[in-house]
This record gives C-alpha cells, sequence and structure tokens, in this order.
C-alpha cells in the first residue's frame, strides 16, 4: 500500500491503512478467518515461496487483518514494521530469543513482568544466556552494568509494580555508543504516552492484552521495530516457534484501538483523582504514581511521557494480611491480574504477578507484602474511591 501522509494520531488510531473502499465500503475492516491462500498456478507458489512475489501464502507466515494491525501499530510508535503475536508474552520471547545466543547477556531494569523473568531464569538455565538487573537511575550506574557480551538491554518504564521511572533517552545514548540493542516493554503506557522509539530505542513490546485492546477479551502481543529486524523476526523466532496472533485477535484489537486517546485519557484523569485521595487515607503508607508532581523522577516523566498513566501502586499499614483484608472487601473493583481494561482491577503482586520471582528479588525490586497494585479503569471517579475507601477504612476499625 502506498504510504500515507501523516495525520494526527487520533486520526491514525481510526483511520491508518486501511480503505475501505477496496472491500465494498465496508466500515469494520474484513477479518480474513483463513488458514491458508490459494495459488493461481504453480509458479505463483514458487514464487511466493520464493520472496519473488508479494502474496500471502499460509497465515502463520502472515494474514491480511493482522498485517493492518501490524501496519497501524508500526504508525501509531512511529516505527517502520510490527509483528503480531498469540500473547505478549510469545512477543517477548520472540524478540528476546531473536536478539540473544548463547553466552550473551542482557541487561534488565530492576523490576519486570514475572513471567518476563521466568523467560530469562529458562534462558539462563537451557542456554547459556545470563541476565542482571540495574536500577538505571545514573549513567555510572548503566555503565558499570554493561559487560563485554551484552547484546540487549529490557527496560519496563514505569517498572511494574513499583512504578520507578527510567530515562529512555539516557540509556538509549549509552547503549548507542555499546552498539547495545534496547527494547522497551510499553504496555503500561500504550503509543499514547510514550513512544520509545522516538526516543532513540530499538524495539517496542506490548502486552495488547493490556490498554491496546483495553477491554479484557483478547490475549495478544505487539512489536515495533525496523524493517530489517522485524523481518528477521518474522521469518525466525514468529514463524518457527509459531506464536502467532489469529485474524479474529487482530480485528478486536483493530477495533480496540480506534478508542485508545480517548480511554487513555480517562484513565489518567481517573488515576490521577485516586492518587490525590489515597494520598490521604490514613492507612496507605506510600503511594506510587509516575503522575506524581513531587516524586524525584517527575522530570523524566515529564520528558517522555505525555501523562501519568492509569496504573498506581501503595503500600498500606501492616502486611499481607491487611493487604488481603482490603481486596477482601471490595465490592465494585474486581480483584485480578490484567491491566489497562474498563473495569477498575487490583492486584497482590507478591502472590500474584510477582509470587514467581523469590522473595529476595522481590525486596530487591521493592514488592512487599503490603503492596497493592490498582489499575484504574473508566469507572466514574467517585465510586472508585468511594469502593477503595470503604475497604481502607475497614482495616483501620
Ligand atoms: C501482561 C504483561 C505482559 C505479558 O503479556 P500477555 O499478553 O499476558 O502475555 C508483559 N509485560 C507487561 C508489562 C505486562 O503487563
Amino acid at each position: 500500500m502506498e504510504k500515507q501522509k501523516k495525520q494526527q494520531f487520533e486520526t491514525e488510531v481510526i483511520h491508518h491503512g486501511y480503505d475501505s473502499s477496496i472491500y465494498q465500503g465496508s466500515l469494520a475492516p474484513p477479518i480474513f478467518q483463513t488458514s491458508t491462500f490459494s495459488f493461481q498456478t504453480a509458479q505463483q507458489g514458487e514464487k511466493r515461496f520464493a520472496g519473488e512475489e508479494e502474496g500471502y501464502i499460509y497465515s502463520r507466515l502472515g494474514n491480511p487483518t493482522v498485517k493492518m494491525l501490524e501496519d497501524r501499530i508500526a504508525a501509531l510508535e512511529n516505527g517502520d514494521a510490527g509483528l503480531a503475536f498469540g500473547s505478549g508474552m510469545a512477543a517477548v520471547s520472540a524478540v528476546l530469543i531473536a536478539l540473544s545466543k548463547s553466552h550473551d547477556h542482557i541487561l534488565c531494569s530492576q523490576g519486570i513482568y514475572g513471567c518476563t523473568f521466568g523467560l530469562l531464569q529458562l534462558m539462563k538455565e537451557k542456554y547459556e544466556i545470563s541476565h542482571s538487573f540495574s536500577t538505571m537511575q545514573t549513567e555510572d550506574e548503566i555503565r558499570k552494568a554493561i559487560r563485554p557480551e551484552t547484546t540487549c538491554i529490557y527496560i519496563e518504564t514505569p517498572i511494574n509494580p513499583t512504578m520507578a521511572i527510567i530515562d529512555l533517552e539516557m540509556v538509549s545514548s549509552i547503549a548507542k555508543e555499546h552498539n547495545i540493542k534496547v527494547v522497551v516493554d510499553n504496555t503500561f503506557c500504550s503509543p499514547y504516552l510514550q513512544k520509545p522509539l522516538n526516543i532513540g530505542c530499538d524495539i517496542v513490546i506490548h502486552s495488547a492484552t493490556k490498554y491496546i485492546g483495553g477491554h479484557g477479551d483478547v490475549i495478544a502481543g505487539l512489536i515495533v521495530g525496523n524493517k530489517e529486524t522485524m523481518k528477521e523476526i518474522a521469518m525466525t523466532t514468529l514463524k518457527d516457534i509459531g506464536g502467532v496472533m489469529s485474524p479474529f485477535d487482530a480485528w478486536l484489537l483493530i477495533r480496540g484501538l480506534k478508542t485508545l486517546h480517548v480511554r487513555m485519557d480517562r484513565h489518567c484523569d481517573n488515576a490521577m483523582y485516586m492518587f490525590e485521595q489515597l494520598k490521604s487515607h490514613p492507612v496507605v503508607e506510600k503511594v506510587f504514581y509516575p503522575g506524581d508532581k513531587d516524586s524525584s523522577t517527575y522530570p523524566i516523566v515529564e520528558k517522555q511521557m505525555k501523562s501519568g498513566g492509569g496504573l498506581i501502586s501503595f503500600t498500606v499499614k501492616g502486611g499481607k494480611e491487611e493487604a488481603q483484608k482490603v481486596l477482601n472487601e471490595l465490592k465494585l473493583i474486581k480483584i485480578a491480574v490484567s491491566l489497562g481494561d474498563a473495569e477498575t482491577l487490583i492486584q497482590h503482586p507478591a502472590t500474584m504477578t510477582h509470587a514467581v520471582v523469590p522473595k529476595e528479588n522481590r525486596d530487591q525490586m521493592g514488592i512487599t507484602e503490603s503492596l497493592l497494585r490498582l489499575s484504574v479503569g473508566l469507572e466514574g471517579k467517585e465510586d472508585i474511591w468511594s469502593d477503595l475507601k470503604q475497604a481502607l477504612d475497614a482495616i483501620n476499625s
């Protein structure tokens, strides 16, 4: 397709890469629910396999509905090309396996998604690909953490679930000196709030299950990067490991994306309100929110994020028992992992998302037994607060 003129983000989420006139005017894009594509002649099949003719072959190698989503996310992240996966973890594993071989080293932010931690552990045990963690708060710290065999820096910012912030510009400029690829899991922000490729990072990963889908009804992953790397991943760790996205899931995500900007604005407004309320509740000890103007890392947030996002973590006075009591008192807010849905969700990282992480690493990451993570939804903000407040009040009594 001809390269379109770049329009505003809010327009691209709705229109990028879709020409309804090709499909009898269908406003919603068609779902190409097919496993394979027939060739007109044997020679055409030969040419497609040889890469001499553009066209589809088999849906694990590419599908028009999936391709439309891949092109759209690439445009939104301001990258050359995108790829879609059957889950966020399929995306994370495809990228990390593609970028490393045995005896390489992956440098990670101090605090990463629990299953990414599990994957790195597996890569160490089975393939001798090592990893280490750094808080990456200063240039010095980053330089010291880089080893001769470091081939990839893997970052989450804001960090799950502690909301610590890493300066992507600082990391990517140091990484460039060493020819190291910087991979950012941008799930918490979505491309609406943060565009790591604009700041010099190399690959962006999304669990599209979260804000991109936005409605809690699909498990999916997306990545964006330069054409060459995306092609390499498409032909190896996507095609051969095979964690592809289904055409129907791609269609759901295309639909979800259309409201991304509107939803994110409301998630952020509601989260800011919840942050203000939580700060002054007597049972709440600490509140972690990227939009906290008093935080020492707020200047970085202002520089690289459009807004504070929809996630807040906080600790309650006491420990696991008190944290669990808060959850059990809730009525409107659902106890669930995942995030970015219309519904407000709360979870207890130490026993849920980060239960697989050994306690010692959890302590390093700041994941205490009294920490709760709240994904602020799209309900009325006063209703969300009144539910959380009555649950917090209950542990005081
Ligand atoms: C959920 C999540 C993942 C994994 O994505 P799935 O779609 O569940 O496989 C990775 N990173 C972050 C930050 C997540 O929140």
